[in-house]
């Protein structure tokens, strides 16, 4: 059985106590574009439980989980913080954030994940489930939603997260709030920031940043301790190069992403190189016309170079995929290789 409710042991962190945050308003729009859904309550909610097609079911960062893992997940519920745990079932990761309004709850990960987070949140915490925030529009990290409805629950997203997942018919319970740069949400005495940083990975995948215990959390396109997803088929490269800039300009200390371990700034930077020389090596090859197996070879030698680099979980088995597939995605971008031959053999 996984060990439920155990105390954080695999990362050391000072205690970060901060004053009271608290906005007084709620729900509160950062930049310009807002989506429709602020203010109206509860009334734009679509549920979608029982209406959308199954056939995504396994798409998103990881693909499907083994059917041993989906008969018998590894689950469990970890206090990484005062009134933050750190949620996983094998090897997705979300949190639960309380404040004195209530819980928020960060991915609801599937049905099966999200009905036995819900079973288990009284054991945590005499609060209600206040709001679910989804991190971006892939299955695997945002199904299953419905489990977690009760009154006055706000579910929140990206205004892209929740196209892509109407559109998609996604089975889960869609946002009845969405936002386009930001929002921050007031949980009483603790507040909580939602971020926008352009495209990364899936569609409007955000940051989401408790102040108070300097934490924040990417899911998908920041880890600390591991590599990127095999050949970053749903990803862009120079989006997640840019967002990672980003957030490494934000305020905070203890990086809990949705995949792997977690760690600190030091951690992201040396992630956000990796990237960074990946998708440079990759650029230099596809200029050159290097025959792409000769091209995985040749940058796996050369980021095999950086001791860092090579510590991260699945260098060995993934340095390819991530540099065959990262030349394939810039050769698109560039237009070095048309994905669609013209018809009758003329370009337009
Ligand atoms: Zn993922």
């Amino acid at each position: 059985m996984p060990q439920i409710f155990k105390k954080s042991s695999d990362f050391s962190r000072r205690e970060i106590l901060g004053g009271s945050l608290a906005l007084g308003g709620g729900l509160t729009a950062i930049g310009a574009g807002v989506g429709a859904g602020i203010g109206a309550g509860l009334g734009m909610g679509i549920g979608a439980g029982s209406s959308g097609s199954t056939g995504f079911a396994s798409f998103g960062c990881c693909g499907a989980a083994s059917a041993q893992e989906a008969a018998n997940p590894e689950r469990e519920i970890v206090e990484i913080a005062r009134g933050l745990w750190r949620t996983r079932q094998n090897r997705h990761h979300g949190l639960v954030i309380e404040g004195q309004k209530g819980l928020l709850v960060f991915d609801s990960i599937d049905q099966g994940f999200a009905g036995w987070l819900k079973s288990q949140l009284g054991q945590m915490s005499d609060k209600p489930i206040s709001h679910v925030v989804y991190s971006h529009n892939h299955a695997d990290h945002v199904s299953g939603g419905e489990m977690l409805e009760a009154d006055g629950v706000r579910y929140i997203s990206h205004e892209l997260a929740r196209d892509s997942q109407m559109r998609s018919r996604l089975k889960t319970r869609y946002a009845d709030t969405t936002f386009h740069e930001g929002l921050d949400i007031d949980l009483g005495d603790r507040r909580v920031e939602l971020r926008y940083h352009g495209p990364n990975d899936g569609r409007g995948s955000i940051s989401l940043r408790v102040p108070d215990q300097a934490l924040l959390s990417v899911v998908d396109w920041v880890l600390v301790d591991r590599m990127p997803f095999m050949d970053l088929a749903r990803y862009q490269i120079d989006g997640m190069v840019h967002s990672t800039e980003q957030v490494l300009d934000m305020d905070w200390e203890l990086m809990a992403p949705g995949h792997a371990g977690m760690g600190g700034k030091a951690e992201v930077r040396n992630y956000l190189a990796y990237i960074t020389q990946l998708r440079d090596l990759c650029m230099e090859h596809v200029v050159a016309g290097t025959p792409p197996e000769k091209a995985a070879d040749l940058i796996a030698a050369d980021l095999g170079k950086v001791d860092s680099f090579r510590a991260l979980n699945q260098f060995d088995a993934w340095v390819r995929m991530n540099a065959t597939g990262v030349m394939d995605q810039l050769a698109r971008v560039e237009g070095f290789i048309d994905p669609f031959p013209p018809v009758g053999g003329t370009l337009d």
